[in-house]
């Protein structure tokens, strides 16, 4: 495969080739159990915490307030599941376009109440809803700090001026803003903040999760009392240390790469609305992830548009789930207003360090020639018998 046809960077990221060489050797002859007590276990410990550092350093925490797990649906699942456990009742708020992780993690806890906050026709959170629907006993708030569809970045200052009012806690999502945009957690005033390794160059299969210390938490993965007793399970050592190292590669680039994408993404959202001029920009302009591009293609069902693309060498999303050949509606598309005809015909083009100009130039023609291919075929499916 082609890196710079890849435009998918929001699904997965390639392992940065730093990464990859730091973890090879706990592949290979340094295999150990980091719980042991013989000395190469310590030193596997030791490589532990120091991609513990970097995690913590890369989000303005403290070592110990991070807790590593297998990536960003289990970091969701414990920083919610760990303030439910302990509620005989009350009531959890998340928003319409969160991740199916996060909604999931709420929907489990059948005797607690979830309230979901709407969001604009722009996919941004209705901040003056949150303010509405927090209650008395509202036990956690969860929010994602950018969308992983339409690339909205949320108001997550604001919302955390409304729990801190409120003594809620609140759990961000940050799986689509790790590496991408600056993320302090003390600044932004959050308790529980979930990130993912291989949205930022490192592997797959780790994460880690933000636990401030002193919050009201429980671990809901039990078991051998790895990481402190928050998080059971024999430590992922090779993961952990490509996470810390791709962790400090995207830190080192972050501002300078923000700049390159949104160059070419506002370059690749140009060329596509151009070619295709009906196809609808979805999202907001301004507060958007700098490489997310997403359109709705009227009468072009996004699966559809997704193999079209591939038969041309572009690896592209329909951002939503998709099942026997075409597009589930998109439950954010649908949230953000749009018709369901409408959210089925999702594209989501992703740019990452890959990308060139070059890349953008062959995506947009692409998309037009499958456009042009996939309109016939659909008019053709519709016509009377
Ligand atoms: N949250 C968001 C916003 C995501 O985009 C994703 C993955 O796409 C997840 C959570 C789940 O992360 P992981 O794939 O590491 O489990």
């Amino acid at each position: 495969m082609t890196a710079a046809r890849y435009f998918d960077y929001a699904a997965t990221t390639p392992l940065d080739p730093a990464a990859l060489e730091a973890m090879l050797p706990w592949l290979g002859p340094q295999f150990a159990n980091a719980s042991a007590l013989y000395e190469s276990a310590q030193t596997a410990a030791a490589a532990i915490e120091e991609a513990r550092e970097r995690v913590a350093a890369a989000v303005g925490a403290q070592a110990e307030e991070i807790v590593f797990t297998s990536g960003g649906t289990e970091s969701i699942w414990m920083a919610i599941a760990g303030v439910a456990i302990d509620c005989t009742s009350g009531t959890l708020l998340t928003t319409r376009i969160e991740h199916e992780s996060a909604l999931q993690a709420c929907a489990v806890w059948r005797h607690l109440r979830t309230d979901l906050a709407p969001v604009d026709a722009e996919g941004i959170v209705r901040v003056e809803e949150v303010a509405r629907l927090i209650r008395a006993d509202t036990r956690i708030v969860s929010v994602m700090h950018a969308n992983n569809e339409v690339g909205s970045v949320q108001p997550v200052g604001e919302i955390a001026r409304i729990c801190r009012r409120h003594r809620v806690p609140l759990h961000i999502d940050a799986v689509q803003t790790f590496g991408v945009l600056p993320i302090d957690v003390r600044r932004m005033e959050v308790d529980l903040l979930s990130v993912s390794s291989h949205k930022l160059y490192g592997p797959q299969g780790v994460g880690a999760l933000y636990i401030r210390s002193g919050i009201a938490w429980r671990p809901a993965v039990t078991g051998g009392g790895q990481e402190r007793g928050r998080r059971g399970g024999t430590t992922n050592v090779a993961g952990i240390v490509g996470f810390g190292s791709a962790v400090s590669s995207a830190m080192d680039r972050v501002e300078l790469e923000a700049r390159r994408t949104t160059a070419l993404r506002e370059a690749l959202i140009e060329q596509i609305q151009l070619a295709v001029p009906d196809a609808i920009l979805t999202g907001p302009r301004a507060d958007r992830l700098p490489g997310n591009v997403h359109f709705c293609i009227p009468g072009v069902d996004g699966a559809a548009m997704v193999l079209a693309l591939d038969a041309r060498g572009i690896r592209a999303s329909a951002g939503a789930a998709c099942s026997a050949g075409s597009t589930d509606p998109s439950h954010v598309l649908l949230a953000m207003g749009l018709s369901p005809e409408l959210a089925r015909c999702g594209l989501r083009l992703t740019l990452g360090r890959g990308t060139t100009e070059t890349a953008v130039r062959e995506a947009a023609i692409a998309v037009a020639s499958a456009v042009a291919e996939l309109r016939p075929a659909r008019s053709s499916l519709h016509a009377p018998l």
